[in-house]
């Protein structure tokens, strides 16, 4: 459906849980984590519900995020819920990688056709830094399996952070031989990415392009999303760019998002959206939840304001609870 500003919203981000078995300095503090209560999070049924109520409203692809989605149980369980469901062309999936070796025949199995690995860098000590967990070796083998399975879209996300610079160049080859799309995300000043450093684009390509020559731009595939493609001389594969800061996307969003706990959320920013769990507990009808929804996206903020003084309304939540 569009927007207020006509806009096409047709993805659905989905956060299937709060809890993490890393602690990625930009998203999660290293104490004090209070996980939402088991009782709290949406059921597969009630996901699959609301999934099936935006599939009305033109919603084509799913992205299962977290905190970490491969820590919720039977996971494929809920795969295979929305794989039957008209209209959600893509299924897709956003992991730290860890647990994915293990989990991934099972959710290709159910349904699942994209996955994208977060790495920020390949050096076991500087991983166990930024993740405070050493666990690079699993996460490698993780994104391993994703790439060897056939017909599995799969992409590694990195968030340039400064102390990963030197990591940026071999992170970046991994698509020089075509089977894995690497995109490098600008820190967003939410949560606990507001304390950090932030590399820019313009920053990460200066030392690609020194590596690698002149960036050219690629083939988008697919819908417009907020990602920018490039590849280099010799490289099968292609690089993005997904730059909140220096290049706002807003005007293109596509996209709404589902927490845990059954919030949509319609700007990363703000926490404007609507609450449908109340609904749902209540035993509403599929045509109120679809109003409500309705609703919402309609009345999506246009824009964040990233880069100036926080204001009402702006997002408290961390990264993990949003499903980013
Ligand atoms: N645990 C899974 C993972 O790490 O891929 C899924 C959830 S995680 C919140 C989703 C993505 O958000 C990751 O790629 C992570 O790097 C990114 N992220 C977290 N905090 C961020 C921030 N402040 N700015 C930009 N990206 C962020
Ligand atoms: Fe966990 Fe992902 Fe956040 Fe890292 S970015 S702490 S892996 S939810």
């Amino acid at each position: 459906m569009l927007d207020r500003q006509g806009r096409e919203i047709h993805y659905l981000r989905m956060s299937v849980t709060d809890r993490c078995n890393l602690r990625c300095r930009y998203c999660m503090s290293e104490e004090g984590v209070n996980w939402l209560p088991k009782q709290e999070l949406l059921s597969d049924e009630q996901f699959a519900r609301l999934a099936r109520l935006l599939a009305g409203l033109g919603v084509d692809k799913v992205r299962l995020t977290g905190g970490e989605p491969l820590l919720r149980q039977g996971l494929d369980r809920l795969v295979g819920m929305l794989r039957d469901i008209d209209g959600l062309h893509t299924l897709a999936l956003t992991t730290n990688g860890v647990l994915l070796e293990e989990q991934l025949p099972a959710l290709v199995k159910a349904g699942l056709n994209e996955v994208n690995v977060s790495l920020d860098t390949l050096d076991r000590t500087q991983y166990a830094k930024i993740a405070r967990r050493d666990a690079l070796p699993q996460a490698l083998a993780g994104l391993r399996a994703a790439v060897e399975t056939p017909g599995l879209v799969v992409k590694v996300n990195c968030v340039p952070i400064g102390e990963n610079d030197e990591q940026l160049v071999p992170l970046a080859s991994l698509a020089e031989g075509g089977g894995v799309t690497v995109r490098f995300i600008e820190l967003m000043p939410l949560g606990l990415g507001a304390s950090l450093q932030r590399r820019t684009e313009r920053q990460v390509l200066e030392r690609l392009e020194a590596a690698y020559g002149p960036a050219r731009p690629a083939e988008e595939s697919g819908r417009a999303g907020p990602a920018r493609y490039v590849t280099f001389p010799g490289f099968k594969g292609k690089v993005g760019f997904i730059s909140a800061l220096s290049h706002r996307f807003c005007s293109g969003c596509n996209r709404v998002r589902l927490t845990a706990a059954g919030f949509l959320k319609t700007c990363l920013q703000y926490e404007k959206g609507i609450d449908l769990k109340p609904l749902l507990n209540a035993g509403a009808q599929d045509a109120d939840i679809f109003a409500a929804i309705q609703e919402a996206i309609w009345e999506k903020p246009q824009g964040h304001h990233f880069g100036t003084p926080p204001a009402g309304g702006d997002e408290r939540r961390n990264m993990n609870e949003i499903g980013g």
